[in-house]
């Protein structure tokens, strides 16, 4: 099983994120750490106002 990031398509190899094409393996997708930051930074962002005032909390993603 191979991760590849949804969002930049990099691929995990060990420890390392890269640009790489799998072909014949299964995949499986998710957020390099890099694009996570960006995309729980946007979510915060986009959450962090649009909740403000009120009682519900962080939704649950
Ligand atoms: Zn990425």
């Amino acid at each position: 099983m191979v991760s590849v990031c949804c969002s930049c398509h990099k691929v995990k190899i060990g420890n390392c994120w890269m640009k790489k094409t799998i072909t014949g393996q299964v995949v499986t997708s998710g957020y390099c750490p890099e694009c996570f930051r960006k995309t729980l930074a946007e979510i915060e962002s986009f959450y962090g106002c649009g909740r403000k005032g009120t009682r519900q909390g962080r939704a649950t993603l």
